[in-house]
């Protein structure tokens, strides 16, 4: 399928073109045609599947035949795409987008990008003679329409992407607010990486006889990811990474942590071994964030150390390499932090650092995620310590369903009894 075959017009093809998009992804296949015509679509789709460009595209097209058929006798622009991520890296990526593809369409669109974290007032600035198209995080949203420098009342098109992380980040009564606020009549666009009840839930409300799609299982167009899990002790982790940075040579390489104390730690010791590395974490500043990404995207920097919520809509093309030297709370989570690398058809490599009080939780996530990765141990790094009876209890702490104290006392208590 070609992108003028799915109902994109020349300037538009001329921009996925433009874009270096030869052939349409597989998600793009199936939402630009209903997109195009109006229609609502429920989307499973991962980041890196192509999912921005799937609706950008079809939305850049409405938004250019409107503004062809004129725009109201004051010429005045009045939003009519509001595309509603949940952080601010994924906004302004979702923005670039947006701004690269419209580049070169015969009439030019606005399109502004909204996030919170930094001042409101150059943004409430930015809209003082209307916008076409808004990318917002919600609570920055919200906070332009409280000032009346936004109105949502003609918004014909809404995105929500990234529903899952929307939600995951508490985001729910925002996204009520906001969807209170838009027009009955519209198109609502819903993409999430996974699918869990509240997203269903949410789904259900806002989605009017939806086209459903689903692109990973259908296609098999799941990435090229090689995953392996290495035994370690926990305190020779750092090491570790050092070593398999230098040794395998990886050029840029993502490193999860479970806390913002210990990005900045590992960040540290890395940098002292002589690699550069940063922390991204939630309470660096906004500009902070923002070049710790750039200088990551422009290889300026090889080892960027991130808490989960950082690294939402992290999208750097060719990141050959995601470490998790904690692993994730949950399956989905895993899936979410792997997919970072593999993209855009790229090979990827998942490295997970496992230690004794980690490896039920570890063969929990396999098991949930039907993966079967042998626990490797690296010459120099073998561990020492041996999983406990209370490690190997319980289900290894995935997330809704972690031992509490109680059941590891308990279990604590249970190993210590002598055997009959
Ligand atoms: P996304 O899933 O929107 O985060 O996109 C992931 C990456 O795929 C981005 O770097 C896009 O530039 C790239 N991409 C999107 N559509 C295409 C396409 N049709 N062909 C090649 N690359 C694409």
């Amino acid at each position: 399928m070609s992108f003028s075959l799915l109902g994109l017009s020349p300037p538009l093809c001329a921009a996925a073109g433009a874009a270096g998009f030869k052939e349409p992804t597989p998600v793009q296949n199936q939402a630009i045609a209903a997109v195009l015509q109006g229609q609502d679509v429920l989307a499973c789709a991962q980041t890196g599947s192509g999912k921005t460009a799937a609706f950008a595209l079809p939305l850049l097209q409405r938004a250019l035949d409107a503004a062809l058929a004129g725009r109201g006798a004051a010429g005045e622009r009045r939003a009519h795409t509001l595309v509603v991520v949940p952080t601010r890296e994924l906004a302004v990526q979702v923005g670039e987008v947006f701004k690269g593809l419209a580049q070169t369409l015969p009439l030019p669109l606005k399109i502004t990008v909204v996030f919170g974290g930094v001042s409101i007032n150059p943004q409430m600035m930015g809209l003082r003679r209307g916008t076409d198209i808004v990318v917002a995080t919600p609570g920055r949203l919200l906070d332009l329409v409280d000032h009346n420098t936004l109105a949502l009342d003609a918004v014909r098109s809404l995105v929500l992407d990234e529903a899952d992380r929307m939600l995951d980040a508490g985001f729910s009564e925002e996204l009520q607010r906001v969807v209170a606020m838009l027009p009955a009549k519209r198109q609502n666009l819903f993409f999430s990486a996974t699918f869990a009840p509240a997203v269903t839930a949410l789904a259900q409300r806002l989605l009017h006889k939806p086209l459903r799609i689903d692109v990973l299982p259908q296609t098999g167009a799941t990435p090229d990811i090689t995953q392996r899990a290495i035994a370690v002790d926990p305190r020779a982790r750092t090491q570790l990474v050092r070593h398999l940075i230098q040794e395998a040579g990886w050029s840029r390489a993502l490193v999860f942590v479970a806390t913002k104390y210990a990005a900045e730690i590992v960040a540290d010791k890395l940098r002292k071994a002589g690699i550069d590395a940063e922390p991204l974490h939630g309470q660096l500043s906004q500009g902070k964030r923002t070049q710790v990404l750039d200088d990551f995207k422009a290889s300026r920097i090889r080892v960027v150390v991130a808490t989960d919520l950082a690294a939402r809509g992290i999208d750097v093309v060719q990141l050959p390499v995601v470490v998790n030297y904690d692993l994730p709370r949950s399956a989905d989570d895993y899936t979410h932090r792997i997919g970072r690398t593999g993209r855009s058809g790229e090979a990827g490599l998942a490295v997970s650092l496992v230690s004794a009080d980690t490896q039920a939780h570890w063969r929990l996530i396999e098991k949930r995620q039907s993966l079967d990765v042998a626990l490797e141990t690296v010459e120099g790094f073998e561990p020492t310590l041996t999983a406990t009876a209370t490690d190997m209890s319980g289900n290894g702490g995935v997330k809704g369903k972690r031992p509490s104290k109680k059941d590891k006392l308990r279990a604590a208590a249970q190993a210590a009894l002598p055997h009959a």
